[in-house]
């Protein structure tokens, strides 16, 4: 495997299942020590943990709510005792509290946006000032800190029934932008990444039955469902000095799902 990520440390939010899983273990694959931020599943964060450790690479499990300021600060003091320092942030934690907008309790939109917005500005702040601290180290990387950000689709396709986490996502793009814009003299690169359909527990109701998985790829000009090892792959990159110069981008990896298909002439 190509070693990129060789001498980094890299904190994978919400990386006990799903997507974060798949950006976990790509990021060991190409060198990273990975730091499997988890807020319940200590089980699924081990598992993960231990996937890496018997595929020859370096990871640990560290629990923490992203959406609680003192949990989060005590994770990134956590991983600066244990590793001196850290250089790739990938945002990734997240979740759904689906309900139609007139019956939409004020507890699910907070929550939601709590986790998915809120979250995602704790530990970039974090991040940001200790990369800002320590700066570059050149001999590990052109950038002072990588901060990626799972965004998804759904910052610029509207999603009816899911106004939170719709909200909540576009939100995740104007933070990005905007502290990619601000962090930049630091050398701090910041992008993000913008998921189609993923197969992971979040949306699990969309693929599990050959009917409902049909439906889906309607909405997917390259006809297949996502993998979490397509984001991994992504991130891999995103992460590392192959892409240097790419800076304040959404990077949609989503088979087309944002060519708006339902423009397809029909026949
Ligand atoms: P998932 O449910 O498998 O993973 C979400 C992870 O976040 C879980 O490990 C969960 O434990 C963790 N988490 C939830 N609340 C947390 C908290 N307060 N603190 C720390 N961790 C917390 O779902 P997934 O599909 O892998 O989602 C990962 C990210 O990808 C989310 O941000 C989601 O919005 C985004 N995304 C997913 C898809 C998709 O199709 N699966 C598409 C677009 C975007």
């Amino acid at each position: 495997a190509r070693q990129r990520l060789k001498n980094q440390v890299a904190i994978v939010t919400g990386a006990s299942s799903g997507i974060g899983a798949g950006v976990a273990k790509a990021l060991a694959a190409d060198g990273a020590a990975v730091v499997v931020n988890y807020s319940s599943s200590s089980a699924g964060a081990e598992k993960v943990v231990q996937e890496i450790k018997d595929d020859g690479g370096c990871a640990m499990a560290i629990k923490a709510d992203v959406s609680q300021e003192d949990q989060v600060q005590r994770m990134f003091s956590q991983v600066k005792d244990q590793f001196g320092t850290f250089h790739i942030l990938v945002n990734n934690a997240g979740l759904q509290k689906d309900a139609a907008f007139v019956d939409m309790t004020l507890d699910q939109w907070q929550y939601v946006l709590g986790v998915n917005l809120t979250g995602q500005f704790l530990c970039a702040r974090e991040a940001a000032r200790e990369f800002i601290r320590r700066g570059v180290q050149p001999e590990i990387s052109t950038a002072a800190g990588k901060i990626i950000c799972m965004s998804s689709v759904h910052e610029l396709i509207p999603w009816a029934g899911h106004a939170n986490y719709a909200a909540s996502k576009g939100g995740v793009m104007l933070l990005m932008k905007t502290i990619a814009q601000e962090l930049a003299g630091y050398k701090i690169r910041v992008n993000s990444i913008g998921p189609g359909a993923i197969k992971t527990p979040i949306n699990h109701e969309a693929w599990e039955t050959e009917e409902a998985a049909n439906q889906l790829l309607t909405l997917i000009p390259y006809n297949r469902i996502g993998e979490p090892r397509d984001i991994g792959e992504a991130a891999a990159w995103l992460a590392s000095d192959e892409s240097d110069y790419v800076h304040g981008i959404t990077l949609f990896v989503d088979g087309g799902m944002t060519l708006f298909p339902g423009f397809r002439a029909n026949g």
